[in-house]
């Protein structure tokens, strides 16, 4: 696996191996502050890696927590909810429904046009607007209401022909990406917020309910039929389209996962017949953790210092939230403790997440020979202005050694699921495709990412495995997902 792409460092030598590092230190000592900068570098490096056997330990880590997870509410880390989605697009589905997709930094309104059996997906039309950071924070009927009135433009504005027939409503899916405990198909209460978001008094309510009364505020004439998160309704978009698709993963803001279980290997649903035998479970595997995921002091701080400390601990390693403001952190201690931008520490640099995800992934794929792409970041976000090129170098290499991590840990988390689903091994003339949904802005526009995941899955499969693993890309997936299972869970289907 390509683990460095851009190998040259400050001084020239980080990734040449020991004895060249030595040499470098000790030429450094003489001449500079870049010796003790790459010191800490290396010694980051070091803690931040992923080796095949490590990457293993954490896949199985993630099997025992799945099963402990369905054993027994609180059994695990790992809620591993019951989505109450025990029936998947089948292709049949048909009408006009709509969809709400919120989960971190924006939202999106849809409406999809579903033509029925050998018909598909006719049209889909949607908006997406970002949600502003003070309702992140602020109350429950601040974000609903501004929520609603956005579902309510969006719908004012639809022409003639999606009039529904007297005494019928609009009828939504409704994803909504953080932990919620299900109590059916469209009821749910809040465990609790993950990125970013923090409205105490929302916890322990009924998300449904909260979106309902802010609609009927609005007066909109609409119910909610699923409730779901995105893992379950890119799951559900997954499967509309390809019948292989079993799992679903979010890299984007956060991460997750979900995946169709055998209603019987769950203890914890008390053997509750689903009608397919099977059930969606959405794994909640962002607060995954386990004694083989080696945090290093800068994610230890970074935990300590959020809003939701303790929590969430693979998320905050793996996903896009979080990946830039690692890589802040050590270039913070680099520049205090190594003067590797100067005498001054740049105070840019020590605000919190000043640097996101998309400016270190642009720099990390900065292709000109002058590094000019990670010059112009510099000095745009955090007001570094001058940087000599082998600085420039070390940047990039930090990059590519914060996203390495990301990525190998994400694809050991797949190869976790895979195994409980038991498609990690070959069975006898087996050649049954396993199709992974997969979706998130992370995923999607960080290709040295996205690439070293699913190199790294192939190398813990090994080649004739990973040739029956697909990796699909499931573009909004959530929203179309969360749509088609309000159309399976209409309160009118007994009518038509
Ligand atoms: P959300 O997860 O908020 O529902 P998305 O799936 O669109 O929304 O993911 C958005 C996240 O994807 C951003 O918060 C950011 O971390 C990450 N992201 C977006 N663009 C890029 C990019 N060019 N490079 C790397 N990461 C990106
Ligand atoms: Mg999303």
């Amino acid at each position: 696996m390509g683990r460095v792409t851009v190998v040259v460092v400050c001084c020239a030598a980080l990734a040449a191996g020991v004895a060249a590092a030595v040499v470098v230190c000790r030429r450094v000592k003489r001449g500079g502050k870049c010796g003790k900068a790459n010191g800490i570098m290396k010694e980051f490096e070091e803690k931040c890696r992923t080796p095949a056997a490590k990457l293993k330990q954490v896949a199985d880590a993630m099997t025992v927590e799945m099963h402990a997870g369905l054993a027994s509410e609180g059994g695990s880390k790992l809620k591993m909810i019951i989505s109450y989605v025990d029936n998947l697009p089948t292709g049949d589905e048909k009408g006009t429904y709509y969809a709400l997709d919120l989960g971190g930094t924006n939202f999106r309104v849809l409406r999809v046009h579903l033509g029925g059996k050998g018909v598909g997906l006719i049209n889909q039309e949607f908006a997406e607007v970002s949600i502003p950071p003070h309702l992140m924070t602020g109350t429950s009927d601040a974000l609903f209401d501004y929520i609603a009135a956005e579902l309510g433009k969006f719908v004012s504005q639809e022409s003639e022909e999606f009039k529904l027939s007297p005494g019928r409503q609009r009828e939504l899916g409704f994803t909504f990406s953080f932990p919620v405990m299900q109590t059916s198909i469209n009821t749910g209460t809040l465990v609790r917020w993950t990125k970013g978001f923090s409205i105490d008094e929302l916890v322990g309510r009924d998300v449904v309910e909260e979106l309902s009364r802010a609609m009927a505020k609005q007066g909109l004439d609409m119910s909610v039929s699923a409730l779901v998160n995105d893992t379950v309704g890119t799951l559900a978009g997954g499967r509309y389209t390809n019948k292989d698709v079993v799992a679903a993963v979010i890299l984007g803001t956060g991460s997750n996962a979900a995946y169709v279980e055998r209603a019987q290997a769950i203890p914890k649903w008390h053997g509750v017949p689903s009608k397919s035998g099977e059930m969606v479970i959405n794994m909640e595997w962002g607060d995954f953790r386990s004694s083989h995921l080696s945090l290093s002091e800068y994610d230890n701080a970074l935990d300590a210092e959020s809003l939701n400390p303790g929590e969430q601990i693979f998320e905050k390693m793996i996903s896009g939230m979080y990946l830039g403001e690692i890589v802040r952190r050590v270039l913070l201690r680099m520049a205090q403790e190594a003067a590797f931008f100067g005498d001054t520490v740049p105070p840019k640099l020590e605000v919190p997440f000043a640097l996101r995800t998309p400016d270190m992934s642009a720099m990390h794929h900065d292709t000109s020979s002058d590094l000019k792409v990670v010059e112009t970041k510099l000095k745009d976000i955090l007001e570094i202005s001058s940087t000599s090129l082998s600085m420039r170098k070390t940047i990039v290499e930090l990059c590519n050694i914060v996203a390495t991590r990301g990525a190998r840990l994400a694809a050991a988390g797949i190869l976790g699921v895979l195994k409980k689903m038991g498609r990690d091994a070959a069975k006898d003339g087996d050649k049954q495709k396993t199709v992974i949904a997969m979706d998130g802005g992370l995923y999607e526009h960080y290709a040295e990412y996205s690439k070293c995941l699913e190199n790294t899955l192939e190398e813990l499969l090994g080649e004739e495995l990973f040739k029956n693993i697909v990796i699909e890309h499931s573009n909004d997936g959530s929203g179309i997902g969360a749509a088609l299972l309000a159309a399976s869970h209409s309160k009118y289907l007994q009518d038509e």
